[in-house]
This record gives C-alpha cells, structure tokens and sequence, in this order.
C-alpha cells in the first residue's frame, strides 16, 4: 500500500503559498507528518482526503489518481477532521448505525455487528446510549475514529487530533490509533513532537509547504549522535549561550531553562551528551530553514 504526492502545490486567493512542489511517499503503517502553525499540514490532508482542490501536481493511492478519481479514493478513505460539527442529540449506537446506513453498509445484522464491533474496539461500549454531545474531547475523538473505521478503509487521515485532550486521554487515543494502523495507510498530522516518536515508525516534517525532512524516526535522531549536548543554565545567561553555541532550543526543567545545543565537539562548560530526541531533530530541521 503506497499513497504517492508528486510536485504538489496550492496557492489560496489571498496569494498564501501554502503548499510549495511537495514531494512525499508513504508506506503502510503509521505516518507523522510534523510541522509549525501555517507549515501547510491541514491543507496537504484536506487535499488528499479529497476536501480542496491543489492547483498542480499528482496523488495516487494503489493506482487510484486521487485528485481525479474522488469518488473511488472515498471508498477506501477513512477521514478524521480536526474538529467535528455539532453532534445532534443522538446516542453513540444510533449514530454510528446511521453512518454505516449512509456508508451503503445495507445488511442490518452485519451493520449492528459492525457498530457494536467499532464501539468495543475504541473502547465505548459502556457508553453506547448516551449521547455523543455529552462525551468529552478524547470520548469525541475516540468515536471520531469509529466513525472513520466504517467500511474498512485502507487510508486514514487524522488531522492534530490530540490537541486539548487531557494526558490520559491522549494516551488513550494513541494506543488506539497504534491498533489500527496494521495493513493501512495512517498519517496522523501533528504538532506533538512526542505523539510522532511514539507512534510512527516513518516521518516527515513540513515547513513553509515544503518537505524538510523525511525519515524514520530512529533514522533521523541517529543522525545527530554524538552531536546534541544539554545543560541547565542560570535564565540570566541566556543571552551569552545564545552567543556562544548553538541552541536548538530550550525549556524548562524545575523552573530553569535547559538548553539543549548542537555541537560535533565536547564542548565543554558542564555539558552533558545526550541521546538525541527527536524534538532536537524537529527543533535544528525547523529553525535551519528559517534563520
Ligand atoms: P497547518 O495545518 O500546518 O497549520 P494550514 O494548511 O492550515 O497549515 O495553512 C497553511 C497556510 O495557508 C497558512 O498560512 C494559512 O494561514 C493559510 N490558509 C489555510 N487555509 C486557508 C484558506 N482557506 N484561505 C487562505 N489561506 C489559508
């Protein structure tokens, strides 16, 4: 199973360039496509899942030419927005047994089985005849996926779906995500950098609509070994290290900033080597294109 994009771009009426030539190919398995706010990542997703048009370029997923053959590419398309509409007061069972109805799932014992499957699977059972407007965020995410799992689709699209959910929750919709990904095409679009490192075994990040990188995870960290180093500083003295070495970013760790810095040589100071992360890769790929 291969989704291919070749020389893909879109420029919006306001004259954005939000997708620039990109380039990408992605096997089975779980795809994380990272990138900053504006780096293009809803508008390649909505393109592929067939939602907005690209103004040049090429899609094919197994011999499907997605930008003109959308119907055929929504037969085994699986689709899961950023955000979701207004539920209407309707019980889980009830409305994911009239999603399968629109689906063309006609066989009412398969569909029941069918739905009662989905339900099991992400972990909603219990919670079957309550209304979907009454779940919580990573409830309506995890529902969100059964919805998108009708018709045994072999390409999904989750769009940052675990933004505002609670840690256990994201947890949570992870693991599920992690499941479902045998035999498929997942690509989770995502400005977690954690949620990438968890969970896909291949990569990409997107700048400026743009590829900058592409690898497996372990891959690209690997390629910075030896190479990271880390300390914790006095917040006063930002301003020299910045000077000094090259950071490839910061946080803080019990209140003190910890800076993580790239250099090829011990240098020295306190500094400590560290395994590379790939926040250290996401952080040097980014801010090597914009500086
Ligand atoms: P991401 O999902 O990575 O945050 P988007 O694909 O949403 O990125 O946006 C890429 C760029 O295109 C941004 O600069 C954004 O403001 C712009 N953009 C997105 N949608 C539209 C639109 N419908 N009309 C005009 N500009 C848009």
């Amino acid at each position: 199973m291969k989704l291919e994009i070749k020389n893909l771009s879109k420029t919006y009426e306001n004259g954005i360039k939000a997708l620039n030539n990109l380039n990408l190919t992605i096997n089975s398995g779980m795809f994380g496509l990272l990138g900053p706010n504006g780096a293009g990542k809803s508008t390649l997703m909505r393109t592929i899942a067939t939602l907005q048009e690209a103004d040049q370029g090429e899609i094919t997923f197994n011999g499907i030419n997605v930008l003109t053959e959308k119907e055929k590419l929504k037969e085994v398309l699986g689709y899961l927005p950023q955000e979701f509409g207004i539920y209407p007061k309707i019980s889980a069972v009830e409305l994911l047994n009239h999603i399968a109805i629109l689906k063309g799932l006609s066989n009412k014992k398969e569909r029941k089985e069918l739905v009662q499957f989905l339900l099991n699977q992400v972990n909603l059972h219990n919670f079957r005849n309550k209304y979907v407007s009454s779940f919580s965020g990573g409830m309506k995410q995890r529902f969100g996926i059964a919805m998108a799992l009708l018709g045994d689709p072999k390409l999904i699209i989750v769009d940052e779906p675990t933004a505002g959910l609670d840690p256990a929750e994201r947890v949570r919709f992870n693991n599920l995500l992690s499941e479902i990904s045998e035999d498929k095409v997942v690509i989770l679009s995502t400005h977690i950098v954690d949620d990438v490192s968890d969970l896909c075994s291949d990569m990409a990040i997107i700048n400026s609509g743009e590829v900058i990188l592409n690898g497996k995870p372990v891959n690209v960290m690997s390629e910075l070994g030896g190479k990271i180093w880390e300390k914790i500083i006095d917040k006063n003295d930002f301003s020299k290290y910045q000077e000094d070495f090259h950071i490839v970013y910061s946080h803080l760790n019990g209140g003190k900033p910890l800076i993580h810095i790239f250099s090829e040589e011990n240098p020295g100071n306190g500094f400590n080597q560290i395994e590379p992360k790939l926040d250290d890769v996401y952080f040097m790929a980014i801010n090597s294109v914009s500086n």
